[in-house]
């Protein structure tokens, strides 16, 4: 018996690959979406789920900007497990040299029309009082938010399959070719068009995407309301994010809706377990109470692990892909290599390739995201 062609199917439940679903579903089209495992259980269950607009380049700014605009469309409709709330970014400066270039990302982010102030010593102190004394001030960014994603990945699931999307979980894709997405158990789901958004493991089914798998730790604390207001970064976690190729850890700590801290966070590189690693996992939190030094006292509950996909240029691949373009006839588009953004930017992800597919302009230009411009060449 031959299975009718869906216009797209969606290899992955992740956030990206869920938002991508709910997307194609609401444009009408008919979509199947396809995970290995349960739905946000990949790096999305991971994650801190911290929405940020982030200036490294320009396009980084471009997407992050669209896809926090696009959060705040849905948000109100989120359910309370979601755990979404507006708590802010404070990016910490150290010292003065670190006090300087929060002025400088200030002046990038107001003149680009997101709301930025400079907080010096005394404001920082007031806004945060268990921060250790001593630090030079902070970039406050009052509309950056937070979510639970993996149940966030969910919520859009359940709204594509209200549109009429199909769900299979528990079998893996384990084929693309021009007939289609082949699974574990041979069945075969042929597809107009095949969205691979698998996350760190994407290169599998396409390779030649030289991602990089970065593992990243997290602890979470029992319940401590008001011990923080605002997602609390150190402004070396950029340089920290930026370097490839060595292990890094920079505070990163989060406060959630009930009352919880989530401490982050660490990179490393080369890694394959998924084990909590003891020296960097107590690294990152002993850089975490020099920021806080009231953390000594509190109970982290549980740790775990992630890993993010990561590309060369520190960009996502979203677009057509041309490498597995012959074998897939032109059908298989990209959705992966968010690296530790990938919460932030699943909604504009998501919008990007139905424009794509659609052949519609998009809000933002596309270009920067393509994959073609990391790609080692048509090897499928
Ligand atoms: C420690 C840490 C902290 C982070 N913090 C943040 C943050 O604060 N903000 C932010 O924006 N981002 C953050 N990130 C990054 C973010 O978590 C990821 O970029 C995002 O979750 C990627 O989502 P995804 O859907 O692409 O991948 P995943 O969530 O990994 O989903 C991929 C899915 O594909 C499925 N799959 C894989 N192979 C197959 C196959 N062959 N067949 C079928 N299914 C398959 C998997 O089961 C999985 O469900 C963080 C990441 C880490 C590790």
């Amino acid at each position: 018996m031959s299975t009718k062609a869906a216009d797209v199917v969606v290899i992955g439940a992740g956030i990206v690959g869920a938002a991508c679903a709910w997307e194609f579903a609401r444009e009408g089209m008919s979509v199947t979406l396809i995970d290995s495992g349960a739905p946000g259980g990949g790096a999305t269950a991971a994650g801190m789920g911290h929405v940020a607009v982030m200036d490294d380049s320009e396009p980084q700014f471009a997407l992050t900007r669209y896809s926090q605009q696009l959060w705040r469309e849905i948000v109100d409709e989120l359910p309370d497990d979601c755990e979404y709330e507006t708590c802010g970014t404070l990016w910490i400066a150290a010292d003065d040299e670190e006090l300087a270039e929060v002025r400088r990302k200030q002046q990038a982010y107001t003149r680009r029309g997101i709301d930025a102030e400079v907080l010096d010593a005394a404001a920082l102190a007031r806004a945060e009082p268990n921060l250790r004394s001593g630090l030079a001030g902070a970039l406050r960014v009052p509309g950056d938010l937070v979510v639970f994603p993996p149940c966030v990945a969910r919520w859009l699931i359940a709204g594509a399959t209200e549109c009429g999307a199909q769900v299979r979980l528990g079998t893996a894709a384990v084929e693309i070719s021009d007939r289609g997405v082949r699974l574990a158990d041979d069945s075969l789901l042929p597809a107009g068009a095949i969205i691979n958004a698998t996350g760190h493991g994407a290169e599998r089914l396409t390779p030649g995407l030289s991602l990089q798998p970065r593992k990243g730790h997290l602890a979470i604390t029992d319940r401590y309301p008001g011990f923080i207001h605002h997602e609390l970064i150190e402004l070396g976690y950029l340089k920290s994010a930026a370097a490839v190729g060595t292990d890094s850890a920079a505070m990163n700590v989060q406060p959630r809706i009930t009352g919880q801290m989530l401490i982050g966070s660490s990179r490393q590189t080369g890694q394959e377990s998924t084990d909590v690693d003891m020296a960097i996992l107590g690294r990152m939190l002993r850089r975490a109470m020099e920021y806080l030094p009231a953390l000594a006292r509190v109970s982290t509950i549980r740790t775990w692990t992630g890993f993010r996909a990561a590309t060369a240029d520190k960009l996502p691949l979203i677009g057509r892909c041309s490498s597995g373009q012959r074998s897939s006839q032109g059908r298989l588009y990209l959705a992966t290599g968010h690296e530790g953004l990938g919460i932030t930017m699943a909604p504009g992800t998501a919008r990007l390739l139905v424009d794509a597919v659609m052949g519609r302009e998009s809000a933002i230009p596309p270009e920067p995201y393509l994959p073609a411009r990391l790609e080692k060449g048509d090897s499928a």
